[in-house]
């Protein structure tokens, strides 16, 4: 059971590696400098279990986290502070992550006194800095008031300036926009990316909606009972998914491009999530996958190169017979 996730910087390699989690088994990420990385799935794939334990919110119940070529298992006090600092978390629903008693300034300059970002006497304009960067302005009119004078979009901007304000180099996103109005959530994806490029960040995107990662990631993994089980472009998974639980998840998401559509030969997803507890031997995937063979049931597959991305799948080309027959059909 381990959990790796790289991350490159010009200065050094972030690297979790071998952390062992509950529910999340064998997983391995890797994260570019400024790369948007999208982690998709249902829910209870681990994703959250995975963020979690990379912003040290879950302990992992043993194995290590790298940094910068350290184990951050070692580090003194002083280092993992700077550890915390560097990977920061958005979460799915601002009201909720938000104390309500307090206002938008004391919110925002709590991780700047905390981290000691600015001297004391810059904070009120390091805050106003921090919200007119999520496009909140006029700033200064908004430094008194409190979370429920705000609606679910500008709330979630004060989270992102939140996260931001200890200026780190990973932000992990938790369904950051499921709970907002559709209206408003192309905003923040938006926001998203502009402040990947501003401030040369990495992050993570959990998200299970698809339509998501495709305007905004250019990579994807995609997870299925705590492992990762495909991975790649975004492009290149969308239009050409190698897993069939990754068809599955494009057969049911309303995408709209047409490259997409043509690529959702698919099925739709019957019966149950087995428990990530207590998952199926084998390919975890086989209690609900239409190509499965007696060796599915027995021997996990490993992630490969196919097709320009990596699946862990017996049968990819079993997919293809099937798809071939299907065209055939319709002609
Ligand atoms: Fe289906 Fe077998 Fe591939 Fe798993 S390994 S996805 S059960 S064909
Ligand atoms: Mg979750």
């Amino acid at each position: 059971h381990e959990l790796k996730v790289h991350y490159e910087t010009s200065g050094g390699l972030f690297s979790a590696g071998s952390l062992p989690v509950r529910a999340v088994d064998g997983v391995s990420l890797e994260l570019k400098r400024g790369e948007l990385l999208a982690l998709v799935g249902e829910s209870g794939c681990g994703k959250s279990t995975i963020a979690r334990t990379l912003v040290g919110l879950t302990e992992p119940t043993a194995g290590d986290i790298i940094y910068a070529g350290q184990n951050v298992g070692n580090f003194s006090p002083q280092e993992r502070q700077n550890f915390r600092r560097s990977v920061q978390m958005v979460f799915q629903d601002p009201f909720d992550s938000l104390n309500p008693r307090k206002t938008v300034f004391s919110t925002i300059a709590q991780p700047l006194r905390i981290h000691k970002i600015v001297p004391r006497a810059e904070l009120k304009a390091e805050v106003i800095r921090l919200l007119n960067a999520v496009g909140l302005s006029p700033a200064e009119a908004y430094l008194g008031r409190y979370p429920h004078q705000f609606s679910g979009g500008q709330r979630q901007r004060i989270c992102i300036a939140r996260a931001i304000a200890s200026r780190p180099k990973i932000i992990i996103a938790d369904e950051a926009v499921s709970a907002l109005d559709v209206s408003i959530r192309a905003q923040i994806l938006t926001l998203f990316r502009k402040l990947t490029q501003e401030l040369d960040l990495a992050s993570i995107f959990i998200t299970h909606d698809l339509s998501v990662v495709r305007s905004l990631c250019e990579s994807v993994a995609v997870m299925y009972l705590g492992q990762v089980v495909e991975r790649g472009p975004t492009e290149r998974v969308f239009t050409r998914p190698q897993h069939p639980y990754t068809r599955a998840l494009l057969q049911a998401s309303p995408i709209a491009d047409p490259d997409v559509a043509r690529s959702r030969r698919g099925f739709l997803l019957e019966g149950d999530v087995p428990s990530p507890a207590n998952p199926p031997a084998g390919c975890r995937f086989h209690t609900r996958c239409p190509i499965a063979q007696p060796k599915c049931a027995s021997e996990p597959p490993a992630l490969r190169s196919i097709e320009g991305v990596e699946a862990a799948c017996h049968f990819p080309e079993g997919w293809r017979q099937t798809e071939k027959v299907s065209r055939a059909e319709e002609a």
